[in-house]
């Protein structure tokens, strides 16, 4: 069993699901968390409190036979529901295929469902408590610190992988041996960060504004998004500068609070009866965006999920990115068996320039969210790519194509997605919609797909 043991640093949503994939290829398994067993004692589960799943993180669960049972806690959110100063509603669907829609789940019951699979397996061992503090690269041993015992030991596998999010210590070890590796690592940092707030559940449990969609009151220079939960309630962020006249800094006061509630979100004043006193008891945010070069080190160390590219959560792909990582590293395993080396080095290669990819997707969404959605060209656009999708099977919307296309790396859905929307800006421009010859558009498109990028 020398070539075996896996360790994996971070219990988080990537760490477990490559648990259980190694665990199932009959791999001995150590899964090693910080925080304490979220199923036995309550721990904030993370940043935020729920999330969307799409298709790409579907095939990563399906692949552990996990997504059948993972959807029956999931609620569809089947397009964005637009919700203006003056109080009017607008959705507009994801799709314009009644099939695809994104997810609402909650972070901690996924991560309990993954954990309890992860605990029935008798070659995955799990350590709570358990603290990574470095990694020796060369002999895959990490050094832990237990946090309830303060006892420090180490645990030498056949290869360690870091899985221990934004903060990653594994990376930090990578980071470490900057000439002998070439590591290049670069962080920025939005100047948003995120709070959250609760919309309450209407009578009964129900849900007090629509359910199956993705709330968005845009404002500009800032908004407010909100997802359903399954006991009625909604999780609301709010992305918000931490500087201006009205960003974070300056929001000090209860009356400063209500008072810029009451001018941007008057409509969701009703549905968050404890809004003031949480604004001032739920922390700030921050957002930001990691890349970093290589991901492993002599076919002993490798990180993945948001340890490798960290991303804004703009796209809702944070998780899905991670999932798909995972599910790719698990067929490239296919052919490489557990010739680490050469699986580190193609899975990096693989994953570099996808993982890049939904970054830069992610803050271009950013702006798309915040203004974009309210403008008049933007929403012709949209109302475009729906009648395409609901016409061409084959059409897909950039959307569609970095969130329904799981087979479609991300690079590529950038590179088609961002022509598209090239093309369908310029023919929407000062023309009706309905006055449209679909044909011809798909024709445009079929050219494009098959020009080589210059
Ligand atoms: C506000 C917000 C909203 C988001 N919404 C979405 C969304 O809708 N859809 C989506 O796909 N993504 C979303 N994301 C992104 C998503 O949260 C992340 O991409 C995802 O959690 C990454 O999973 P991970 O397992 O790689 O890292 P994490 O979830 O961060 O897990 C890392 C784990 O490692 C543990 N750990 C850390 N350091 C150590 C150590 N030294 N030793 C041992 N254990 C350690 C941590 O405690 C944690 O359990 C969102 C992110 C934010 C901030």
């Amino acid at each position: 069993m020398k070539n075996k043991k896996i360790i994996i640093v971070g219990a988080g949503l990537c760490g477990t699901l490559l648990a259980i994939r190694m665990g199932q290829r009959g791999f001995e398994v150590h899964l090693h968390e910080k925080r304490p067993d979220m199923r036995k004692e309550s721990v904030d589960a993370g940043r935020s409190i729920n999330l969307a799943l799409s298709s790409r993180g579907l095939k990563a669960l399906a692949k552990a036979g996990m997504e059948a049972d993972i959807r029956k806690s999931c609620i569809p959110m089947r397009g964005r529901m637009i919700h203006t100063l003056e109080g009017e509603q607008r959705f507009s669907p994801y799709s314009g295929r009644a099939d695809e829609y994104i997810n609402s789940v909650s972070r901690w019951g996924l991560n309990v469902q993954l954990l309890e699979k992860a605990d029935e397996m008798e070659n995955v061992k799990l350590f709570f408590n358990s603290h990574c503090q470095e990694v020796d690269l060369e002999h895959a041993t990490a050094t832990f610190r237990n946090s309830k015992t303060t006892e420090i030991w180490q645990d030498k596998g056949a290869v360690v992988i870091g899985t221990d999010g934004a903060g990653s210590v594994v990376r930090r070890s990578l980071m470490g041996r900057t000439t002998d590796l070439l590591f290049n690592y670069s962080q920025n940092f939005l100047r948003h960060g995120y709070k959250e707030l609760t919309i309450y559940p209407g009578d009964g449990g129900s849900h007090r504004i629509e359910k199956n969609a993705l709330h968005i009151w845009p404002r500009g220079s800032f908004m407010i998004i909100a997802l359903p939960n399954l006991d009625g309630s909604f999780t609301v962020t709010m992305f918000h500068p931490f500087g201006g006249d009205y960003g974070f800094d300056a929001l000090t006061s209860e009356e400063k609070v209500k008072d810029f509630f009451e001018t941007n979100f008057s409509t969701l004043i009703p549905h968050m009866p404890h809004y003031v006193e949480e604004y001032f008891k739920n922390p700030v945010g921050s957002l930001g965006t990691i890349k970093c070069y290589p991901w492993q080190a002599y076919g002993k160390a490798l990180v993945m999920g948001d340890a490798a590219h960290a991303i804004v959560p703009f796209y809702g792909q944070g998780m899905n990115a991670s999932f798909e990582d995972v599910r790719v590293f698990d067929d490239l395993m296919e052919e490489t068996g557990d010739n680490w080396s050469v699986l580190f080095e193609r899975f990096q290669d693989m994953r570099v320039d996808n993982a890049n990819a939904i970054a830069d997707l992610a803050i271009d969404n950013f702006h798309e969210m915040q203004d974009k959605v309210a403008d008049p060209t933007f929403v012709k656009k949209r109302q475009l790519e729906m009648k395409l999708e609901q016409t061409f099977d084959d059409y897909y919307s950039k959307y569609s194509l970095v969130t329904f296309k799981p087979d479609m790396p991300y690079a590529k859905a950038m590179e088609l997605g961002r022509r598209q929307d090239e093309l369908l800006l310029k023919m929407v421009e000062g023309i009706d919609v309905e006055a449209i010859d679909l044909n011809k558009v798909m024709d445009e498109i079929s050219q494009l797909h098959s020009t080589p990028v210059a």
